[in-house]
């Protein structure tokens, strides 16, 4: 068999159709027929090759949604027919002690979805069935694919930062990961406070759970907020006022990094040491986390806003992406 996708064939150009064998489906692999993937901002730096890890042709696409096709003789707990999802890891070593905790997206030998391995701008996809997860039937196809990435990425810190009813959450980007992120915070109770430097989302920033919104260039209101929250969270891949949003912390509190800055985040150590705050990193999220937060955008409705394009547009939908005009996650269809 044959799979036919889209690849950009060296650093920064253009996708283009990419026809390949993928060979023998391995004993833990399923074999998906892509009905949806979601565009997520890491797929540009992979195209881009800015973090020094791609190679050509490289098969973007890590927010998988589609159909079982095929299941390899180990992958019993998936059915022919079944719809599952595929985010950004496509498996990992299953034997070493992160892998052994349920901690697989620390295992060093994990397999990225796109990167060396083709990923789900195809119409079909492969991955370790133990990375394909059952999607829940409240959700549809084309919403449940950025949930796969940007879902993940920022569900797996409110989690392991214990953000719940009455925590002061701050969300740093309204965008494609930042708009969930809203979304998760009111769905868990927390009091939200929205950062951007785009005055104009601050209207969509409270409809996603926003109860306060501070334009991210005004001097006056980042001084106001000093003081205030006890977990933030970095959405835009941007660089940041780091010292302004670690004075926002109250004591204790936890500034985690998951958009990826230009350069190096560089903070003052004095306001760190005298108020006890952290800085943390994340990136996606453990299969265990993946399903969690499926069940609980199911349950709460937390819902992408999405806008559709043909896998044939293709580049038409990073195009939007790239130049940020995106509202707010990419979606392209089969
Ligand atoms: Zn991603
Ligand atoms: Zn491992």
């Amino acid at each position: 068999m044959s799979i036919k996708s889209y690849a950009a064939p060296s650093q920064g150009a253009k996708l283009t159709p990419h026809v390949f064998d993928p060979g023998p489906l391995g004993n833990n692999e399923v074999e998906v027929a892509v009905t949806h993937c979601g565009i997520c901002h890491s797929d540009i730096h992979l195209i881009d090759n800015d973090w020094g890890i791609s190679s050509y042709p490289l098969i973007p696409g890590h927010e998988i949604v589609g159909t079982v096709t095929a299941l390899g003789k180990s992958a019993k707990d998936l059915k022919v027919g079944q719809r599952v999802g595929i985010g950004w890891q496509a498996g990992s070593c299953m034997k070493c002690e992160w892998c052994k905790a349920g901690e697989e997206n620390l295992c060093a030998s994990a397999q990225p979805t796109c990167v060396g391995h083709a990923g789900g701008f195809a119409d079909r996809a492969r991955a370790d069935a133990r990375f394909a997860f059952p999607i829940p039937k409240a959700i549809s196809s084309a919403e449940a694919a950025p949930l796969l990435c940007a879902g993940a990425t920022v569900f797996s810190p409110l989690v392991d930062h214990k953000a719940r009813r009455g925590t002061k959450l701050g969300v740093v980007g309204v965008g494609g990961l930042g708009h969930l992120a809203l979304q998760f915070g009111r769905a868990l109770g927390c009091n939200v406070t929205a950062f951007s430097t785009s005055k104009s989302k601050a209207d969509e920033a409270r409809r996603f759970g926003a109860n306060r919104f501070i334009d991210l260039n005004d001097a006056a209101g980042m001084a106001a907020a000093a003081n205030s929250l006890d977990l933030i969270l970095t959405t835009a891949a941007a660089d940041l006022p780091w010292d302004s949003l670690i004075a926002a912390l109250r004591p204790k509190g936890t500034l985690c990094v998951l958009g990826m800055p230009e350069n190096k985040v560089s903070i003052m150590a004095f306001p760190l040491l005298a108020g006890f705050k952290k800085v943390v990193g994340s990136n996606t999220g453990s299969r265990k986390m993946i399903k969690k937060m499926l069940a609980f955008a199911a349950k709460h409705r937390v819902v992408p806003t999405i806008e559709r394009h043909p896998m044939t547009r293709v580049n038409e939908a990073l195009q939007t992406v790239r130049d940020k005009s995106v509202r707010f996650r990419a979606v392209l269809e089969a």
